[in-house]
């Protein structure tokens, strides 16, 4: 092994950034969001990052930013120092070996390693991964004002920048009709010059799912995201059965574990991929490949992280065989502003790769301690 490089210390840091407005969700109104920066230090000098992020405290899943900083302190941190730096798999399986769960917090340690070792080899994280196979990601931009008139408006401008082409509704705040008007509406306005979808987030069940659905793909909407429980598969089975627009499963599907099952029972028609839900990067290669034995579509989804997790996600999807579509990575255009020192590029509707080795991100060390949390 040679001049072997081993981890020295492992900090995680909790950032506040404000959002350019609030961001409506069945479950929680984000005023504002909450980064896990990770900071992985080596004994060959190098430094990776990482971050784990999730939506609305605990409001999405079962980690809170708060829960992850004190997971990754006290228990996966004094697990990691001392290992050998540049084995990603095996400071990995250590992890595992520490800790049952906790995906969020294991993705953003993942991608400080991966980041580490792509800067050490002077190459990209997606090379690192074998290689990319595409250079920029097709975007999506949700409209969440809970406004029909003022969505309507940023989705128009949106198109004239040529920033998005496709707009995704977060509904299942409202009464199933008062949605679907919404959405009507939109769609309504924006005809074939773009594609629009919803995520229900959950919030349907089974009932008003059939009566939503039906009304939605009458509407001319493409994509019907969670619409039921996720623990309620065979629900979402009968709805990918019964409807012709497209059911994606997102909550359903973090692991391959889940992919399996739902490719089984043929639970959806296309899978919301995300590093964190799948505890990495090389878990969400391993649940993609699941949904491409199965036929089913991909879609790269994204946990509203701002650019670090932004850009270890879309290294990640930029090396997948097949991505029918596209992805949700506009996490760091709904933040006012960020803690690296080049925030990501978008343009003609999709997300750049950026070039430089491991992540090709730097921390802004002004910004990370301006938007640092300052502990009471
Ligand atoms: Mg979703």
């Amino acid at each position: 092994m040679g001049n072997q490089a081993t981890i020295t210390a492992v900090q995680a840091i909790l950032v506040d950034l404000p959002t350019i407005r609030a961001h409506q969700l069945a479950m929680a109104t984000m005023q504002q969001q909450t980064l896990v920066i990770v900071r992985l230090q080596c004994s060959d000098g190098i430094e990776g990052i990482g971050e784990a992020t999730t939506i609305g405290g605990l409001s999405y899943g079962d980690e809170s930013p708060e829960g992850i900083k004190l997971t990754i302190d006290t228990y996966l941190a004094p697990a990691l120092v001392g290992q050998d730096a540049a084995n990603v798999h095996a400071a990995m399986a250590r992890l595992n070996k520490v800790a049952r769960g906790n995906r969020f917090a294991k993705s953003a340690l993942e991608t400080a390693l991966l980041d580490a070792q792509g800067k050490r080899l002077g190459v990209p994280l997606a090379t690192l991964l074998g290689g990319a196979v595409r250079d920029t990601l097709p975007v999506l931009w949700t409209l969440a004002s809970g406004d029909t008139g003022r969505d309507i408006a940023e989705a128009e401008q949106l198109l004239e920048a040529r920033r998005h082409n496709t707009f995704k509704l977060k509904i299942g705040r409202r009464a199933v009709r008062d949605d679907v008007a919404h959405v009507a509406a939109i769609k309504r306005a924006l005809g074939d010059r773009a594609r629009v979808t919803v995520d229900v987030n959950q919030a349907w069940n089974e009932a008003e799912a059939a009566t939503g659905i039906a009304m939605l793909e009458a509407a001319g909407i493409d994509l019907i995201e969670q619409p039921t429980p996720r623990e309620q598969r065979a629900a979402l089975a009968r709805l990918a059965a019964r409807f012709i627009v497209p059911i994606m499963a997102d909550e359903a599907v973090c692991g391959p574990e889940d992919a399996m099952e739902l490719a089984r029972i043929g639970g959806a028609d296309v899978f919301a991929l995300k590093i964190a839900k799948s505890g990495g990067i090389f878990g969400m290669l391993r649940t993609a490949a699941v949904g491409d034995a199965a036929g089913i579509a991909l879609y790269g989804g994204t946990m509203l992280e701002g650019s670090v997790g932004t850009i270890a996600a879309a290294h990640g999807f930029c090396t997948l065989p097949q991505l029918a579509w596209g992805t949700e990575l506009f996490g760091p255009l709904l933040l006012e502003d960020d803690v690296v020192a080049t925030r990501p590029e978008y343009r003609d509707f999709a997300l750049h790769l950026p070039q430089g080795p491991g992540l090709g991100l730097a921390l802004d060390e002004d910004k990370l301690a301006h938007y640092r949390r300052k502990q009471g």
